[in-house]
């Protein structure tokens, strides 16, 4: 019975795992950006950013096959697949960054990107900013603050953790047009850390919100706010995890959008298409410095099976043009998101660029988030064979981050979907 896998889940799983609906789907199977149930029916996938490639994409199921019957062990042998990726990978990084460490996801990559700052500057503060998210291993949780809707963890946030408010131009103190002025308070805050003798080891950050929906940071924040702590003899950390990959169309990096080179790039997610895998990316002279601390291992990170999945991906991403189709098809539907933004009251805002959208559920403007509308239309959705699921501090934000698979004909399915949805709302 339907009822039966959700009851099971319930009962096996804690419930801080969540499951975004009611009575979700019972997803048996997928292909490119469409999905299906047990009971055969289809939907449309529009929020899995972890699939980049799409679903059941038979060069990866094939890469795994041939690799797992030769041979799956940890990298500590000098196996071709392993360094072939390593190498594709860097070619893929700014110059100078050409020295990559192999994990198994964004968490981890993101606490060995804190480790590497501070063995490369001998310090241990980190700075972060708000309304992000950055994984749940110890560190990674330490400077994530987004659904911040838990205070006993803000209680034991430890001191190395330095928070900049995050300069959201869409809900923010600074939003707008005054957005400039974020930079300023940020340079006044690393002053009056300066005064207070705080050193920092690095900065870690996502180039553009993914937890809030894609809200893009003011245009030249992340080149001051890096400068800054270079002056102070820092380290720039990019968390790439979602927004990287092509994903935003016109740039394969999140932090191109902002004109700025971190010293380390912290990815993993679509590298894996669904497969663990997480990588560290930077310069020859921090890795040393890490070095220094010892050895580094992973037992299952950068496994052969993991790098040819990687290798894979890159291949298929560049084959398909997928980029290319996330800057077209991105541009329709941002296009047709706004259009709807413009007609229905219940949108605030789209944000993001490319297939990396979202889009806000307000009640009249900015201060009033609406969390129970968008979980109502992500109902609606689903009814008519849509997966969207809400996201950001509010919750009230429409995630929308497909396959890059996805093409103009789905996205005018999708539109229309919503536009039912919103008109039924309204009616
Ligand atoms: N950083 C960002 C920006 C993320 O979105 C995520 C995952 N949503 C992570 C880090 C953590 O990645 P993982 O879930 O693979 O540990």
């Amino acid at each position: 019975a339907p009822g039966d896998l959700l009851a099971a889940r319930v009962r096996t799983f804690p419930l801080v795992q969540e499951h975004y609906y009611d009575a979700p789907p019972r997803i048996e199977r997928g292909w490119r950006h469409h999905l299906l149930d047990t009971d055969g029916r289809g939907y449309l996938d529009m929020v899995n950013n972890v699939a980049i490639l799409g679903h059941g994409e038979p060069r990866i199921a094939a890469a795994v096959d041939r690799q797992l019957r030769r041979l799956n062990t940890n990298s500590r042998f000098h196996y071709a697949a392993v360094v072939e990726f390593a190498e594709a990978l860097a070619a893929r990084a700014p110059e100078g960054l050409d020295q990559v460490l192999l994990v198994n996801s964004g968490s981890e990559a993101v606490d060995l990107a804190i480790r590497m700052a501070r063995a490369a500057t001998g310090r241990t503060d980190i700075l972060a900013l708000t309304e992000a998210y950055h994984g749940w291993t110890v560190g990674a949780d330490a400077i994530s603050t987004s659904l911040g809707d838990n205070p006993a963890a803000l209680a034991t946030r430890p001191a190395w953790v330095r928070l900049l408010d995050a300069p959201n131009t869409y809900r923010g103190r600074h939003r707008g047009p005054d957005a400039p002025l974020y930079l300023r308070d940020a340079l006044d805050r690393l002053a009056h850390w300066d005064a207070e003798g705080v050193e920092l080891a690095g900065v870690v950050s996502e180039p553009i919100f993914g937890n809030g929906g894609g809200v893009l940071l003011p245009d030249g924040y992340l080149a001051g706010l890096w400068d800054a702590v270079r002056e102070r003899g820092g380290v720039c950390v990019s968390d790439e995890v979602q927004v990287s990959y092509g994903r935003l169309g016109a740039h394969f990096w999140g932090f191109e959008q902002q004109g700025a080179v971190p010293d380390i790039i912290a990815v993993a997610k679509a590298m894996g298409n669904g497969h663990p895998l997480g990588a560290v990316i930077t310069s020859r002279e921090i890795a040393e410095a890490f070095a220094v601390e010892g050895s580094f291992f992973s037992s299952a990170g950068g496994s052969p099976v993991s790098c040819v999945v990687g290798s894979t991906v890159l291949r298929v991403l560049d084959e398909d043009r997928l980029q290319d189709n996330a800057r077209v098809v991105g541009a329709l539907l941002g296009d047709g998101l706004r259009e709807l933004c413009d007609r229905f009251g219940a949108l605030g805002a789209v944000h993001g660029m490319g297939l990396y959208l979202g889009v806000e559920v307000v009640r009249g403007g900015p201060d009033a988030p609406d969390p129970r509308a968008a979980r109502e239309i992500c109902a609606a959705l689903l009814e008519e064979g849509v997966i969207v699921q809400p996201t950001g501090d509010h919750k009230n934000v429409l995630k929308i981050k497909p396959p890059l698979t996805i093409d103009a004909p789905a996205v005018e399915r999708f539109l229309r979907a919503l536009e039912g949805v919103l008109a039924r709302r309204e009616a």
